[in-house]
């Protein structure tokens, strides 16, 4: 196999033994863009294949000499950032995210920028102002949003590991509808210091990978306390290599009833299904339980992440970052004619949308009805998770209720779209960690992913329930022909 469809571990292993360098993996790396970005269309603008790579695989850190691609919505000292919004054009990060600090540190090679929904507002990629991604499996297809870029590039084999962003399933949506793997941590785990905010109280950063073992790798590279970041929690991080190992005798997993119900496609309940028996047999004990609250968590969703995304981009007036529509202001009502102008040509629909409502539900006068409210129905939803945690290690349910569906096909009903991620949800909004992991494959050929739930800070759990079923299934293995 050529090396680009080969694992950070097993590159690392060829490092080892001297039979392949990082300037074989980027050579390969650039001739595979070469061959299919045109088709997929994961980057926001072109990587840099010419990267410094002397020296990179004799040196110790954990990804040493390894490709990586970052969202468009992540800082690199001297790269664009621009959330694939008209709004931010121009703008250049003036520093690294804590994440793009610890993954150089480690050695690894950023590659580029991957394309996204404009500021993370979507399941599909198609409200970047660039272009959509396709799906590497069916290019008339989503690859899932907003990471759909950073899930698409690792689906073909653009890049060995890349990062994505989670507010309400941007990770692990599109990790499934791509047949990857895509962790959100907990809230808390990973640095947001330079991830551009959407919802403050909901966004993680986290690795998306092509299998289980390379996504503990990269969780350990960039998980910790930052001093940088508020919310980060100084906890220790676990060796999650070592802890996935540990068999899966005694673990007690969780099945919601409440979602499997109406809206689910035959076929992922299936794969669902099939992938629980197979845990049973290999020592898992399963019990049916309740998440009585799950049906309020889109309407909590859509509240909580406008008004704090409205709160976060009202930063973007023309004034300091990127684009600026009108001459700079003399007077007062120049100046908030240029703020409008700016707003009005910088943002799209979808955004537009987005900041409206979260202006209106913190307006005086509704506060109270909506957003706080909805920070109520928010506990209820975490407490359901604490409850099912007394007696259970982890919960399984499927990621997303349909594999990949079409270019277009949600772009005129926004609810249908919100409703993708009905599933995904509820783990942000409760700060606990959840990871998408491959399942199967449905008639057409589309990747199913499943989902996997722990307690606060349990990411080694995750791995381990996902690391066992991997090793003995081999959906990871297959991969779209481009
Ligand atoms: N698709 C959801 C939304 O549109 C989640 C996005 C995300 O997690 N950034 O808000």
């Amino acid at each position: 196999m050529k090396l680009h469809g080969l694992t950070a571990w097993e590159l690392r292993l060829r490092f080892q033994d001297g039979s392949a360098a990082p300037a074989d993996v980027l050579s390969d790396l650039k001739g595979r863009y070469q061959a299919v970005e045109e088709k997929v269309r994961a980057f926001a603008r072109p990587p840099h294949f010419e990267e410094d790579v002397s020296g990179s695989s004799s040196g110790a850190g954990a990804l040493q000499g390894i490709p990586a691609v970052i969202k468009d919505n992540i800082c690199r000292q001297g790269d664009p950032t621009e959330c694939c919004s008209r709004i931010l054009k121009g703008f250049v990060a003036p520093y690294d995210a804590t994440v793009v600090e610890k993954l150089k540190k480690s050695g690894a090679l950023i590659l580029g920028k991957t394309n996204m929904d404009e500021f993370a507002f979507g399941s599909s990629c198609e409200t970047s102002c660039f272009y959509p991604t396709r799906n590497p499996w069916d290019l008339g297809r989503v690859p899932g949003g907003s990471s759909g870029g950073s899930c698409a590039c690792v689906a073909a084999d653009e890049t060995i590991v890349a990062l994505g962003s989670d507010t309400g399933g941007s990770i692990r949506q599109p990790a499934s509808l791509c047949g990857v793997v895509g962790m959100k941590p907990t809230y808390g785990r990973v640095s947001r210091y330079g991830l551009v905010a959407f919802a403050s109280s909901l966004d993680q950063i986290g690795p998306i990978t092509k299998d289980v073992r390379d996504n503990a790798l990269v969780l350990s590279v960039i998980a910790g306390h930052d001093g940088r970041d508020a919310t980060s929690v100084d906890l220790p991080v676990p060796d999650y290599l070592k802890e996935m190992e540990k068999d899966l005798k005694g673990m007690r997993v969780a099945v919601p009833r409440e979602y499997f119900v109406e809206g689910i496609d035959p076929e992922v309940r299936e794969a669902v299904t099939q992938a629980k028996a197979k845990l049973g047999s290999l020592g898992v004990t399963f019990g049916e339980v309740s998440l009585p609250h799950t049906e309020y968590a889109v309407a909590v969703y859509y509240i909580v992440a406008t008004a704090e995304a409205s709160s976060n981009l009202a930063r973007f007036d023309g004034v300091q970052y990127g684009l600026r529509v009108a001459a700079a202001p003399e007077d007062a009502s120049a100046l908030i004619g240029m703020y409008k102008q700016t707003r009005d040509k910088g943002f799209g629909a979808e955004a537009k949308r987005r900041l409206i409502l979260g202006t209106y539900v913190l307006s005086s006068g509704y506060y109270d009805a909506y957003y706080l409210r909805a920070s109520k129905v928010r506990r209820l939803i975490r407490e359901d998770f604490d409850k099912v945690f007394k007696d259970f290690d982890l919960i399984l349910t499927p990621t997303s209720p349909t594999p990949a569906f079409r270019l277009g096909e949600k772009t005129d009903n926004p609810l249908s779209m919100y409703l993708s991620d009905i599933y995904t949800i509820s783990t942000n909004l409760a700060g606990v960690p959840a990871m998408s992991v491959p399942c199967g494959f449905s008639k057409a050929g589309l990747p199913i992913g499943m989902q996997i739930i722990g307690r606060p800070f349990g990411e080694a759990d995750l791995y381990r329930l996902a690391f066992h079923y991997e090793q003995n299934t081999s959906w990871h293995k297959q991969k779209p022909k481009l």
